[in-house]
């Protein structure tokens, strides 16, 4: 409860400090973990709406947190420590979420599917007990390997569905930095395979403006779109399913509280727009450029999400006052009027880009501060560190990288041959 803490201010306007003002509110408020997921309720009797909703699908989530690290991620720092549900567990969820909802589709979720250890057996099992029964089955945020393709290719209308890569950063260099694993070989010889198995549709994720990128940068998410398609043309015409169609989607990076990047500068819409801009015209110049179709996000709709990302409590009453002018719905682009929301802005003496163009000072003391998710500071700031040095933090599969959420006591953190000495050394933020 924010109300519990007196926050004090620097004439520059950062935090000073916290304060509890509660004898019950502690200093600092700690994340409660549930650590064992296959000893937990799972709702398998969810309500089903008479009218036809866009979730239209059971849900089953397969585990939780995630062992990879990309930088940018907030939900792959929160939910640490990556823990996995059993295998049985899961079947029953799916036999009696399948049965009480009557449900034809069953979508696997988690941040990052392929890490399920169980993953080939539990797909197997699904085909095999529920294909015959015509029940879809859908895995968001799969890694394009063999096994997915193959799974894939039963699984759904290769000829309607598309493949998904997010890339996040155009160049080798930037992905280490935001330590997202995934390399162009990874890229190319999945869009291959792909194309070998049919597919000719693929859409590609990207974020502008991530710490220390260049126009290199951004050049190459041209390229490697143009890449792709050559790897389609590869094929022989005879064996070709059409013209290929590539979906090129940029958003602009935002900087989220406990992560490695709370620190990091944002960019302006300025910046982001002279971006875009040459990004498109760069993707005018590859030669398979009419096969490429380049979407982009809104950019001061991405700026007034940085200011409410990393915002404090003085932040609220602009919110209020916008709210009272008539932002409501402002997700739908007709609804939003930036112009009400730099009024409110305007009208409580607050610069926004206060909050989103600054690179904050390794010391500085957050608005957040004041909530433990287990995850130090520590670790966070030497992340930041390794990404502004271009160094790859290995998964929590591969090697323990003591971010501090070995103290919840179980999930990967004790099943990676992690060194507890690395986590016990870690002061709690
Ligand atoms: S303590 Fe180590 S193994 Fe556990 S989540 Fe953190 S980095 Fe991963």
């Amino acid at each position: 409860m924010p109300a519990f803490y007196d926050v004090s201010y620097h004439a520059d306007g950062t935090v000073a400090g916290m304060v509890s003002n509660n004898p019950n509110a502690p200093d600092k408020v700690k994340r409660q973990v549930e650590m064992n997921l296959s000893e937990t309720y799972y709702p398998t009797t969810p309500l089903v709406p008479y009218i036809k909703a866009t979730q239209d699908r059971v849900v089953l989530e397969i585990q939780r947190g995630c062992i990879r690290g990309c930088r940018f991620c907030q939900a792959g720092m929160i939910y640490r420590p990556n823990r996995e549900r059993s295998l049985e567990y899961l079947k029953k969820c799916a036999y009696e979420m399948l049965a009480s909802t009557g449900h034809e589709e069953i979508s696997l979720s988690s941040l990052s599917s392929s890490d399920y250890s169980q993953l080939q057996e539990l797909v197997c099992f699904l085909i095999n007990e529920f294909g015959s029964k015509k029940v879809n089955i859908s895995f968001p945020s799969l890694r394009i390997d063999a096994f997915s393709l193959d799974v894939m290719s039963k699984v759904q209308d290769i000829r309607k569905s598309s493949l998904t890569f997010a890339p996040e950063a155009g160049s080798q260099r930037l992905r280490n930095v935001i330590n997202k694993g995934l390399t162009e070989e990874d890229i190319l010889n999945g869009s291959g395979k792909a194309f070998q198995s049919g597919w000719n549709r693929v859409k590609l994720y990207f974020m502008m403006g991530l710490p220390t990128e260049k126009e290199d940068d951004i050049e190459g998410i041209a390229i490697l779109s143009d890449q792709i398609a050559r790897k389609y043309y590869e094929i022989p015409k005879e064996q070709r399913s059409g013209k290929v169609s590539i979906v090129t989607s940029t958003s602009f990076f935002v900087p989220k509280p406990f992560t490695p990047f709370q620190w990091a500068r944002m960019n302006t819409s300025e910046e982001y727009l002279t971006k875009q801009h040459y990004l498109r015209d760069k993707i005018r110049e590859q030669l398979n450029r009419k096969s490429i179709k380049y979407n982009w996000h809104e950019a001061d709709l991405s700026e007034l999400e940085g200011a409410f990302a990393r915002g404090d409590r003085r932040i609220s009453k602009v919110i209020y006052d916008a709210y009272k002018a008539g932002c409501l719905y402002d997700s739908w682009s007709e609804y939003f009027h930036f112009d009400k929301w730099q009024k409110a802005f305007r009208d409580n003496g607050i610069d926004y880009r206060f909050y989103t163009c600054r690179e904050r000072d390794e010391e500085e003391v957050f608005p957040w501060d004041f909530i433990d998710t287990g995850i130090t500071k520590k670790f966070l700031l030497r992340e930041y560190r390794n990404a502004k040095a271009e160094k790859v933090t290995l998964n929590c599969r591969q090697s323990c990288a003591g971010c501090g959420a070995k103290s919840f006591g179980g999930g990967i953190c004790y099943r990676s041959g992690a060194n507890p000495e690395e986590v016990t050394n870690e002061s709690t933020n």
